[in-house]
């Protein structure tokens, strides 16, 4: 999407993208704007908000989190980070389901000034008034482009009720847990170490471990009920969303990934060929 953008704007601009512990370090007087996902995808690793922000307000920049691996999965404290923007999706840990709409958050003393890259009808300060030109909305909603996924949002209206009254610090604790309890058990098998951060304060809610043969491996734990995703080049990944999965689940899932890493039940020639979605 960066690369496209600048494509776009066509003034030049260079995208960089540093290693997760050199972002710190990469973010200087030249830098325009950070864009950083606040959970690594593939190793879980948790990014310091506060500090990066801070850093890029320094030198200057604009600051955009990517929340899709942090909302629902932790607490967030994206007002107290004063970042101007975050985005995100719902289909994660917010269980919005295929095709759940996306998100985006925008720091509410600036969101009368924005100007969204696509000005959109929905996004018209009166939409049903059709006037011949554009008036963006004195809101977030001047970053609507078109009409809603009715029906998605509607799914995902429901898929949020179970968050009613429900505490993230809670969610955090409940997460932690089964993580520890799951890196206990699954750790022992595998070849390699596993790939998260080795303090559960340090990452999201997923774990991943690093194996050559993670594809089919997964494949095998996938027809065995448990559904992880994998990553290439090697990650095998897990999403631990407390609200429905209890740590009985997780010790189950510990046990199913022994037995098919234990007894190489993911080299049946029926988990080798690699579909489009990983
Ligand atoms: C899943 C995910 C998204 C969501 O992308 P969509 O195009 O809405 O599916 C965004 N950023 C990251 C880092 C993700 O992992």
């Amino acid at each position: 999407m960066a690369e496209g953008l600048i494509h776009t704007i066509g003034k030049d601009h260079e995208l960089r993208t540093p290693a997760p512990e050199d972002i710190l370090d990469g973010i200087d007087g030249d830098v325009a704007v950070v864009m950083l996902t606040q959970v690594d995808y593939r190793t879980g690793r948790l990014h310091d908000m506060a500090a990066i922000t801070q850093a890029a307000h320094a030198a200057g920049a604009v600051m955009i989190w990517d929340l899709a691996h942090s909302v629902g999965a932790l607490p967030i404290g994206m007002a107290g980070s004063r970042a101007e923007f975050a985005v995100g999706c719902t289909y994660k840990y917010l269980n919005g389901g295929p095709g759940a709409p996306a998100f985006i958050h925008v720091r509410p003393d600036i969101a009368e000034e924005v100007e969204p890259a696509l000005a959109g009808w929905l996004g018209h300060d009166a939409p049903f008034a059709m006037e011949r030109s554009y008036r963006p909305a004195m809101s977030t909603e001047r970053l609507r482009v078109g009409t809603p996924p009715v029906v998605q949002m509607t799914i995902l209206d429901r898929a949020l009720d179970v968050w009613e009254g429900v505490d993230m610090t809670d969610i955090r604790a409940a997460s932690v847990r089964a993580r520890r309890a799951v890196h206990r058990r699954g750790r022992a098998p595998l070849p390699r170490p596993h790939a998260s951060p080795r303090n559960p304060g340090g990452r999201g809610s997923q774990v991943s471990f690093a194996f050559e043969y993670g594809y089919p491996a997964m494949q095998a734990l996938i027809d065995r009920g448990v559904i992880g995703d994998f990553r290439a080049p090697d990650i095998k990944r897990f999403g631990f969303t407390p609200l429905y999965v209890d740590e009985a689940d997780v010790l189950a899932a510990a046990e199913t990934l022994e037995t098919v890493i234990g007894e190489e039940l993911w080299r049946d020639p029926k988990y080798q060929t690699r579909s489009r979605v990983t």
